[in-house]
């Protein structure tokens, strides 16, 4: 096996284009341990990027915050300024593994693993983030939803890095939140997730909603249908529930280990209204208690 260790991300990029099927290591918590449990072998050549100080760099902007590839979950869930604005993604980064991977972990490693499962992606939706991919010809911009391709894969070029994911500032009036349904809380991933993220007119009426789902599809998915019917309502436990039924239709869960099928399908309403909920009572500035918010136990 091939190491490399670069320390700039131009040097990286470089590293990948001249040698095909090298493989990217962050914190190496998906490959590493993957790899280690006997799935998917390492890459024969590994470029290392740890050591990029320019990936590990958040920055407020006037419209909003760069987070730097290498940022792990860890900085997202202890900073002030991502809990109150982008809350939900402080809600899943603060529920990832354990506290050992959420400083190991990364956000960048977290998105470009594409699993279904993984617990930044919703939220990412919702708040409508985009992400910097790095290339020999230099820096090009697109929305999460366009980078999942499907279980393990992205949009990137195997020879683009993942520079830094960008989350624009929410609207006054918004508020945003993430809850899943879980075996326990740490060391285990979502049996299904939800994110939503609404914004409230001056009277309480919705006047934006967006809800994505992690766990029942083969990317993280945004439910655009259960979203406009919440348009003009006021954020009340049938409007709620009505929207969460409509997100039902969308889904196309699998059968594994943690779950079937049909029981992710009917756990998915009950995820989605919690997290409009949530999300609403944070947009009224009624919710300070929850962060993160406790789970959904899935009884065994
Ligand atoms: C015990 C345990 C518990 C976990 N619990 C959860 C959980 O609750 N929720 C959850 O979502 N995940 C969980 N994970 C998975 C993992 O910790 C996260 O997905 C983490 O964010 C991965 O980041 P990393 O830096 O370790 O990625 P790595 O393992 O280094 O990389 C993952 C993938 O992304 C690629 N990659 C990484 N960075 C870049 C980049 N900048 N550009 C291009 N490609 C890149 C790598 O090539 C690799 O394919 C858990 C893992 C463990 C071991």
């Amino acid at each position: 096996m091939k190491y490399f260790a670069p320390e700039s991300a131009a040097e990286a990029v470089e590293l990948l284009q001249a040698r095909p099927g090298a493989g990217v290591v962050a914190g190496g918590t998906d490959l590493v341990v993957t790899a280690r449990g006997g799935g998917r072998p390492l890459p024969a050549t590994l470029v290392a990027i740890h050591r990029v100080a320019e990936l590990d760099q958040q920055r407020r902007t006037a419209d909003g915050i760069v987070l730097g590839a290498l940022t792990t979950h860890a900085w997202i869930e202890r900073s002030e300024d991502v809990r109150s604005r982008w809350s939900a993604l402080a809600d899943a980064s603060a529920m990832i593994g354990s506290p050992a991977t959420r400083h190991t972990g990364t956000l960048g490693g977290n998105l470009m693993n594409a699993s279904p499962a993984m617990d930044t992606g919703s939220p990412l939706l919702v708040l409508d983030a985009s992400v910097e991919l790095r290339g020999t010809g230099g820096i090009r911009t697109i929305g999460v939803e366009e980078l999942l391709a499907g279980p393990g894969r992205t949009t990137a070029a195997p020879a683009e890095l993942l520079g830094a994911v960008r989350v624009p500032e929410p609207a006054p009036g918004t508020g945003s939140a993430y809850v899943r349904l879980e075996h326990r809380r740490a060391m285990e991933i979502a049996v299904v997730g939800a994110a939503a993220a609404i914004r409230l007119g001056p009277d309480g009426v919705i006047t934006s909603a967006r809800i994505a789902v992690t766990a029942v599809a083969p990317v993280c998915l945004r439910i655009p249908d259960a979203e406009a019917g919440l348009l003009g309502l006021r954020p009340d436990p049938d409007a709620l529930a009505t929207a969460s039924h409509v997100a039902l239709a969308a889904v196309r869960p699998i059968t594994d280990v943690r779950a079937s099928a049909d029981y992710r399908r009917s756990m998915t309403a009950v995820v989605v209204t919690r997290a409009l909920a949530l999300a609403a009572r944070r947009a009224a500035g009624q919710a300070t208690d929850d962060r993160p918010p406790a789970g959904i136990r899935r009884a065994s």
